[in-house]
């Protein structure tokens, strides 16, 4: 019959949000107090309800190509709010976890990260890694890490290792992204794909992003938004340190790549000793920042438990990672300040956390600045901003 939809409803994937933090899903009655109150959606079609309606009936294809589920940013006013303790916010964030498992690849390993039963063996790829490489040799004498002679000195693997999975988590992002956004175009009408501005989304969405504009609109958990700040430009913060130690390395005269090659390019110290106290204390400033911001937002979510739900494994997992990442970094620069051979082991566990972080980026709920940026672009360019 013309008109008709059919609707394909698959129950395995009603169970599936269910598992994944959305208990609560079936409690909805449709009341649409949820979109009422929600301060981040578009007046056209809001969210959350109809995303719950969705979810309730299994429509996964619909679901997985929406941006909206994206465009929550999970302040949790509608949890807050809803009548019938369906957890709209949680619901969505269970969705969203989803959606990172529906388009990165390799599968597996986004199965894998979203369940704690492989938590030790995704552990143990860094630390079998980190031990080959002579993690477990505590050199003697003054503790030092990137001297000649020093800890990291003799592990020649360390660089290729995480340049590696760094590209992997990249390459994976960046496939995952794309199909992603083909999902989205794919039921765009003909005259709108044909009139997207790309640029100006990308421009009008980085300026929203950087002002953390929409994060200021939620109510029920206000200080998320200076946590969520804190964190993201700590990592910016330490991107540009990373930079900076890098070109340091390539340079440096007594300890770099020029030295090993035994390039007659001359560098003047006071260039050299001059990068390095900006990249110390950017990269000190930025460690402080991030232990700040992340433990603000731990705080935040057992001050805010029982109006907007603690969140699943799915999002401590990733909390968890950053907030050990960032004080075993502190610890492990204190203990060497310090002359105390701790510092070895620290940094060890520390390098752990980091090649965590980063080699399953695309599968942990690290990939949501990723598709949430992405989901903000597309609904720019299609005028649903
Ligand atoms: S999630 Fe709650 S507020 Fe939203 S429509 Fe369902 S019952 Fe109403
Ligand atoms: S969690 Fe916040 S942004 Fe997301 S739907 Fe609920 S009220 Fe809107």
């Amino acid at each position: 019959m013309s008109g008709t939809t059919i609707l394909k409803p698959d129950l395995g994937f009603v169970n599936e949000v269910i598992r994944s933090g959305g208990e609560s899903l079936k409690k909805c009655y449709q009341c649409a107090t949820c979109s009422v109150v929600c301060n981040v959606t578009p007046e056209d079609k809001p969210f959350p309800r109809k995303e719950m309606l969705q979810a309730q009936w299994g429509l996964k294809d619909q679901l997985m190509k929406n941006p909206d589920i994206w465009l929550c940013h999970q302040c949790s006013d509608c949890t807050a709010y809803c009548p019938r303790g369906a957890k709209p916010g949680e619901v969505l964030g269970a969705i969203r976890k989803m959606s990172i498992k529906e388009f990165s690849a390799p599968g597996f390993l986004a199965k894998m990260v979203g369940q704690p039963v492989f938590l030790l063996v995704l552990f143990a790829v860094p630390v079998l890694l980190l031990l080959a490489e002579g993690a477990g040799h505590v050199p003697a004498g003054k503790v030092a890490f990137g001297l000649p002679g020093g800890f990291l000195f003799s592990m020649k693997w360390i660089d290729p290792l995480f340049t590696a999975a760094a590209l992997f988590a990249l390459a994976s992002l960046g496939l995952g992204v794309r199909k992603y956004w083909k999902a989205m175009a794919a039921d765009l009408p003909a005259d709108r794909a044909a009139n997207i501005n790309l640029g100006a989304a990308i421009k009008e969405t980085v300026s929203e992003i950087l002002a953390h504009k929409r994060f200021q609109k939620c109510e029920t958990t206000k200080g998320r938004s200076t946590a969520h700040l804190l964190v993201f430009y700590s990592f910016i913060g330490l991107f540009i340190t990373t930079c900076l130690a890098f070109v340091k390395m390539i340079l440096d005269p007594g300890t770099g790549y020029l030295a090993y090659l035994h390039h007659p390019v001359q560098v003047s110290d006071s260039f050299l000793t001059g990068l390095f106290a900006v990249y110390k204390i950017i990269g000190n400033a930025s460690a402080v920042a991030l232990v700040a911001g992340i433990l603000l937002m731990m705080s935040n979510r057992f001050k805010n438990a029982k109006k907007a739900g603690m969140g699943s494994y799915f999002d401590w997992l990733f909390l968890t990672i950053i907030a050990v990442l960032g004080i075993t970094g502190l610890l492990a620069e204190l203990l060497r300040i310090s002359n105390m051979p701790a510092a070895y082991p620290v940094y060890v566990i520390h390098l752990c956390f980091v090649f965590f972080l980063f080699a399953y980026a695309p599968f942990s709920k690290m990939a949501h600045m990723f598709y949430r940026a992405t989901a903000m672009v597309f609904a720019r360019a299609t005028g649903r901003g």
